[in-house]
């Protein structure tokens, strides 16, 4: 969060320094003086706004830079939820991408009003256009009694027909959850088919460990193409299969972080359970995790492969380590459509605002206008006991 004692200048030429230091490989050209000084005019008039609205301003590891210094609290979309409403926040500005929005106003419920700065569609995600509600629908006749693992990455709706919600941090416990509670019963994991092959074999190599030997064709994998939209994320799905290879070889020295969503994630942890490339070299994190991974490890150097706002987060709270890109491509035009300018309009005009409606619209295609977003209220509830499930398994 940005001092409020700082003068605009001052604080142009601190973000100017620190930008030019973490950033200038991840953005060329981005961060001139001019452009640092701008950035810092708007940031203490955000800053004056978020006072007056009593609003707590939370990003996404993936923003710009300077969403991470005017923030907070930066992190990622369940870690941020709960943040805000352990805070007990009146009002949040989610900087990040729509559906994570819409996860925090599930999340806190009435206590808090949630705020994004731009409409569905801009602040779109990949995985979520690539769900097709019929699909499932047929998924759900032809295996009555089917559960669905959805990561946390959907949208309202898909959650609130989901039997549980995961992330990437333990999509692969809550399929072992799920496999032993339901014996027999077919498990359906969306929307990410690169995690959902990770988690798939993590799973079936855990519950290995316990004794317990699955039929692998119960854990089904979501691979639908909707439109242009494939069960993936675009971003992570082009850091290819042989991205992993490369980098190691270019830096023998260094561990690679993977991010499960990646293109290289299921080839990669092929290879580690090969032994062809060794367990103390591969790591599969989500992003908080890869904080944590970096504080702990001996290693002074690391391949990041995820979206490259998280190495900037990474250089900052670890500047005595070295941080790689995967891929300098690696890059969420959906994330990056946040800017001051929109977060300025947001405060000012009090839009676009997430709300829960009576059930006034199909959960499917919620009302939404210039201002407002609707999540019908029983899908928030029935997508609650979802996430409330996810927990309990911890
Ligand atoms: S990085 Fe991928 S998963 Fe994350 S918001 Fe962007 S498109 Fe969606």
């Amino acid at each position: 969060m940005i001092e409020v004692s700082s003068s605009t200048r001052e604080l142009g030429l601190r973000w100017h320094e620190l930008f030019s230091r973490h950033a200038e490989d991840l953005y060329p050209g981005r961060y001139t003086a001019n452009k640092c000084f701008e950035l810092a005019e708007q940031a203490v008039e955000i800053h004056r706004l978020a006072e007056e609205k009593e609003s707590t301003i939370v990003a996404h590891n993936y923003l710009y830079p300077e969403f991470h210094e005017i923030a907070e609290k930066v992190g990622d979309s369940l870690g941020l939820s709960f943040y805000v409403q352990k805070k007990k926040a009146p009002r949040v500005d989610f900087e990040s991408v729509f559906f994570m929005g819409a996860t925090a106003k599930i999340i806190t419920g009435n206590a808090t009003r949630v705020f994004v700065s731009d409409s569905p569609d801009v602040l779109g995600c990949s995985l979520v256009f690539g769900i097709d509600y019929d699909w499932l629908d047929d998924w759900k006749r032809r295996n009555p009694d089917g559960i669905l693992v959805t990561y946390v990455n959907s949208d309202a709706y898909t959650k609130s027909i989901s039997d549980f919600i995961a992330t990437s941090r333990n999509t692969d416990r809550v399929i072992v959850h799920a496999a032993k509670m339901f014996p027999g019963r077919k498990i359906l994991v969306l929307p990410d088919k690169y995690l959902g092959y990770v988690m798939k074999a993590r799973a079936i190599e855990l519950l290995g460990e316990e004794g317990i030997n699955i039929d692998p064709d119960l854990i089904e994998i979501y691979e639908q193409k909707k439109g242009q939209y494939w069960a993936a994320c675009h971003v992570h799905q082009q850091i290819g299969p042989d991205a992993a290879d490369i980098a190691l070889l270019e830096n023998e020295d260094a561990e690679l972080m993977i991010h499960p969503e990646c293109g290289c994630a299921s080839s990669c942890l092929y290879k580690v359970q090969k032994g062809e490339i060794p367990h103390s070299k591969a790591y599969f994190l989500s992003t908080e995790q890869m904080i944590e991974r970096a504080k702990i490890s001996p290693a002074k150097k690391f391949i990041v492969a995820t979206e490259k706002g998280m190495v900037y987060r990474l250089r900052k709270e670890m500047p005595e380590k070295e941080f790689i890109p995967i891929s300098a491509k690696a890059e969420c035009g959906f994330m990056k459509a946040n800017n001051f300018d929109k977060l300025l309009v947001s405060l000012r005009e009090d839009k676009v605002e997430i709300v829960y409606c009576d059930d006034c619209c199909d959960p499917r295609a919620p009302y939404r206008d210039d201002r407002i977003v609707h999540i019908p209220r029983s899908a928030a509830e029935a997508a609650i006991k979802g996430i409330s499930r996810m927990l309990a398994i911890g």
